[in-house]
């Protein structure tokens, strides 16, 4: 059996390693396929743009607000784009990159479970244990070798890290046939797949140096009582002695170090924040003006309140090395990673915000492109940028160590970023294809919805923090339409296919549904006895003997089936279809007392929704929810709240999993779309049908010319 966890990064040998596989699987690659020089100067631009809604985009167009849009319109078409069920970013993005469902490229929410354990665990990606044994130029190596004396390991194999979706993306079709393509940021494209004639630079699933999706830290004098309850990031209480501020930097695991000898020796547990390694640093804090200076790693930085610094690199040692040795092997046993600092304010209030440790573009300790090298030799052309798949801070703004400008502030960053990623690549593309993507949209919409014109009502709205932010998100509309503008000018001439398109749109996200407390309160879903729906987390504490089904993810909905689950008790077949009929007619029954609307109009059947050869590990149904409503947090992971419906009260307050024909993606093009619905499959097929390229087989979708 695997086991599943979160991607975990392992030793740096195991980095190395990676290195190393990925440049022999390049020389191969590198004798199989022929360039035909089918593209012979055809070029296809595809610009992503998650989130944007096509209501949204329509009526900012007619307002004069969109000018390069409107002119893109006017030019060739303006649709609505078919999304995925559910419409989750992981599950259309690939129903884009593949010309397929769900079926056939594997991936059916942000959250998978295993039927045997009934736990959730991350669509994306899979970190694998290490193999057995290491090998070195054929020698075989034993898993860990101890250095005499210490309790220093040397680990010679180290995980791998799986990118779970199956399928074939159009680029690999594209570059089977000689024509090459430019693949940046698309969503579930981590690790990067080696091909030939594929620059890749990974994107959503790409994780920071701890492994995790994104894990911020804050120094604060002035901690709130529940700090230790924050998530994606950690909150460390920091005094400021005499205009001094002392902290580490914590960074990866560190995989050389043997605690369980140490908890053995000292009969004392090391606690997980302490098997990583770290860095001290130094805040030097000006008792008059607000302003610092951080030492740190043999630099200093100096900050103003309100500054972001710009990247510093940072090197994380995981064994000892004494001076005389390190010009030797510090490389050898230190990972290095990027973080920028952030000064919110220096005194009185000390606080110091720093970015998750970033998996450093010009050392990688893991690849996060294809080639290797490609991501360093971006860096050096632009400058360091954000490697983490989702790099918008949500989750400091969700716990309020960010206020709305501070986001806003960091996102400005991103937004540059991306935008001279894109200058970069598009000054210098020749032929073939080219995919682009911006995050900004998506994940600005689901912390600031609350601050939107007509969110007044909102659960979240705060009037007198939110009103100022009002016009922002159509200013970050108006930012994408003035860079498409500059595409249309300098960059598309006639043999250009322009295509811009999003994954999906957005609504607002006011009334949370508890899927689970909704089966338990009918119940389908049971409790162990003396256990009561606030004790149950993970799943822990479901009498599966006697639950017929259950809420996983933030759409699925499972049986509990005989045979697949550990401890499934519904046969497949009519019992079976019976249950889900069953369900699905009380799902849509439900009505909400404070609104008086039904929050749910839809439950999509498995069958109705997917085909393809891994149809089978999905939901047996995906709930559709209506604009306004999505299911709670609690409910994605196995926990149940006090009642089937409440106020969403979060800062994430915007959200698009409802069902799908409410929230269309957007599909503009500079030619003619004769397809009536076209759709996110239909993306593949197209653009391998403009450089007459066979579409194969499994792609499902059509090209919408
Ligand atoms: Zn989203």
């Amino acid at each position: 059996m695997t086991t599943r966890r979160p991607a975990i990064l392992a030793g740096t040998f195991a980095f190395i390693a990676a290195v190393a596989i990925i440049a022999v699987l390049a020389a191969l690659g590198g004798a199989a396929g022929q360039s035909q020089g089918a593209a012979l100067g055809k070029r296809v631009i595809v610009l992503g743009v998650d989130g944007l809604d096509y209501g949204m985009t329509a009526d900012w167009m007619d307002q004069g607000l969109l000018p390069n849009l409107k002119r893109l319109r006017d030019q060739g078409n303006y649709h609505p784009l078919t999304t995925s069920m559910p419409p989750q970013s992981p599950v259309a993005w690939c129903n884009f990159s593949t010309g397929a469902n769900s079926g056939e490229h594997a991936i059916f929410d942000f959250l998978h479970r295993d039927p045997n354990t009934y736990l959730p665990y991350s669509s994306m990606s899979e970190a694998k244990s290490a193999a057995e044994n290491a090998s070195f130029l054929g020698i075989k190596l034993p898993n860990r070798a101890r250095l005499p004396f210490s309790d220093y390991i040397v680990p010679f194999a180290g995980g791998t890290t799986v990118n779970l979706r199956k399928g074939t993306p159009w680029w690999e079709v594209l570059a089977d046939h000689g024509i090459p393509s430019v693949i940046h940021r698309c969503p579930v494209n981590f690790p990067p797949v080696p091909k030939k004639d594929v620059t890749l630079l990974s994107g959503m699933g790409t994780p920071d140096i701890q492994g995790t999706n994104g894990t911020y830290a804050f120094y604060t004098n002035r901690p709130p009582t529940n700090y230790r309850d924050a998530t994606g990031g950690k909150i460390f209480p920091t005094d400021v002695v005499g205009g001094v501020a002392k902290n580490r930097l914590y960074g990866p695991p560190n995989d050389f170090i043997d605690y369980e000898r140490i908890e053995r020796r000292t009969g004392r547990r090391v606690a997980y924040q302490d098997r990583k390694a770290s860095i001290p640093f130094t805040v030097y804090v000006d008792e008059e003006n607000p302003v610092a200076k951080i030492v740190i790693d043999g630099q200093e930085i100096f900050l103003q309140a309100g500054e972001f610094s710009p990247w510093t690199e940072v090197s994380f040692s995981l064994l000892p090395t004494p001076g005389f040795i390190r010009w030797l092997w510090h490389d050898l046993v230190s990972v290095k990673g990027m973080v920028r600092f952030y000064l919110i304010s220096a005194q009185p209030e000390f606080s110091l915000y720093i970015t998750p440790v970033q998996i450093s573009p010009l050392h990688p300790a893991m690849p996060v492109s294809y080639p290797p090298e490609y991501s360093a030799e971006l860096a050096k052309a632009i400058g360091p940028y954000y490697t983490q798949g989702m790099p918008e801070d949500t989750k400091a703004l969700e716990f309020n160590v960010f206020c709305n400008a501070d986001f806003l502030r960091q996102l400005d960053i991103i937004v540059k970023e991306e935008m001279r990623m894109a200058d970069y690549e598009l000054s210098r593309f020749k032929e073939g294809a080219i995919f682009l993507y911006w995050s900004c949209v998506d994940q600005a919409g689901h912390v600031m919805w609350r601050t939107l014109p007509g969110e007044e009502d909102h659960p979240a709205h705060v009037p007198e923090l939110d009103e100022p932010f009002q016009d922002f998100y159509c200013s970050l509309y108006a930012e994408i339409d003035q860079y498409i503008g500059k595409v249309l000018d300098e960059y598309v001439d006639e043999n250009t296919y322009l295509i811009v398109l999003s994954d999906h749109g957005f609504s607002s996200w006011e009334r949370s549904f508890d899927l689970n407390r909704w089966l338990y309160d009918h119940g389908y879903l049971v409790l162990q006895p003396g256990k009561n729906p606030a004790s149950i987390e993970f799943y822990q504490g479901i009498d599966w003997s006697k639950t017929k089904a259950y809420g996983l993810g933030i759409n699925g909905l499972y049986v509990n089936q005989l045979g697949r689950e550990r401890n499934g008790i519904v046969p497949p077949g009519p019992v079976k279809d019976e249950l889900l009929r069953e369900i699905s007619a009380g799902l849509v029954e439900v009505v909400d007392p404070k609104t008086g609307l039904h929050p749910i109009s839809k439950v999509f059947l498995r069958d109705e929704i997917y085909s393809g050869p891994h149809a089978a590990l999905g939901p047996d149904a995906q709930i559709g929810y209506v604009r306004g409503y999505r299911a709670s947090d609690e409910c994605a992971v196995g926990e149940i709240t006090d009642s089937i419906l409440s106020d969403n009260t979060r800062r994430w307050s915007g959200d698009h999993c409802l069902d799908y024909r409410t929230v269309p993606g957007v599909l503009f093009t500079n030619f003619t779309v004769r397809r009536s619905e076209p759709a996110l499959i239909d993306i593949g097929p197209t653009v391998l049908k403009f450089f007459g390229v066979p579409i194969p087989l499994e792609m499902t979708g059509q090209p919408v010319f």
